[in-house]
């Protein structure tokens, strides 16, 4: 039976007692609304690990003013039955009010990575996400987390945090897990209508085009982000384009031509979300 816990302390002395019984812990960050990207990192740790700790936090620190926090979605039972069905073993749902208390004063924040890409357009999100990481594993105390390359940035700069503070936690990495029709899942597609569901695809849509255009022999990134800026602009619904990028997946400075591995990542704001979407570059 799965086991909710809401507290810090509770978590820390439960994660304590485990690891003295040799335990491994398996760890998954998210703020919930779960969908099959959320569920394919918790049945790896389910294979991988002895006991899985999922934590549910929208975490306010990693969203700006005038954004979403307040109607992220939310469903906490919805939540527990899907993780129970998957066998994790506790869902930590700490308060806010406990994770920042009134007198709250330190951050993590890591540099450069931090600043580009989506941090252009965000300012302080990455530094909410390396802070809110950063206190779940000092909580969960986990061996393993696990993370979806959907949020590749992230990934980075949570494998770099690891690193520079010496986390002894290693980070799996997850593909992305997308609909049928290419969407890649998001907990915001629920803010869709039916209409501008489809001009979501434009994402799915411009990578699969910059893939036939590198298939094709096309390495010069401004004629690939062109194309794809053309075709996402094509769709009704698409408002703004934050970034179609092409660039190297470990400082995430533009590529000067597409080879193995570069990454095209991009933002679109389609009615009132905000998308993202990447791709790796397979030769
Ligand atoms: P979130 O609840 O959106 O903060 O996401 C929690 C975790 O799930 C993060 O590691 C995300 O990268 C991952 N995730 C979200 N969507 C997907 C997806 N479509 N495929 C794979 N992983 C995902």
């Amino acid at each position: 039976m799965i086991r909710k816990i809401e507290t810090i302390k509770e978590m820390q002395n439960l994660s304590e007692k485990l690891r003295r019984e040799g335990k491994i812990i398996g760890f998954v960050p998210t703020m919930g609304y779960f969908h099959e990207g959320h569920m394919s990192l918790m049945r790896k740790a389910r294979e991988k690990d002895d006991i899985v700790v999922v934590s549910i936090f929208v975490n306010p620190t990693q969203f700006g003013p005038g954004e979403d926090f307040n109607r992220y979605p939310r469903d906490l039972e919805g939540d527990i039955k899907k993780a129970d069905e998957i066998g994790v073993d506790i869902i930590f749902t700490p308060s806010a009010d406990e994770m920042y208390p009134s007198d709250y004063k330190t951050y993590v924040e890591v540099e450069e990575l931090s600043s580009k890409l989506c941090g252009a357009f965000r300012p302080g999100h990455f530094k909410g996400v390396a802070t809110i990481v950063t206190k779940l594993f000092m909580i969960v105390k986990p061996h393993r987390a696990y993370l979806g390359k959907k949020d590749f940035q992230q990934l980075k700069i949570i494998e770099r945090l690891v690193k520079d503070l010496n986390f002894d936690i290693e980070i799996v990495p997850l593909p992305i897990v997308r609909e049928k029709d290419g969407l890649a899942m998001s907990s915001r597609n629920v803010y869709f209508s039916k209409e501008k569901r489809e001009s979501a695809l434009s994402l799915s849509q411009a990578l699969d085009l910059a893939k036939s255009l590198i298939e094709n022999g096309e390495k010069d990134p401004k004629i690939i982000e062109k194309k794809m800026r053309e075709l996402i602009l094509s769709y009704p619904h698409v408002k703004k384009i934050d970034y179609v990028a092409l660039v190297d997946p470990e400082n995430f400075v533009p590529v000067s031509e597409v080879r193995e591995g570069t990454l095209i990542a991009l933002a679109v704001w389609v009615g009132e979300a905000r998308l993202i979407d990447n791709w790796e570059v397979k030769l």
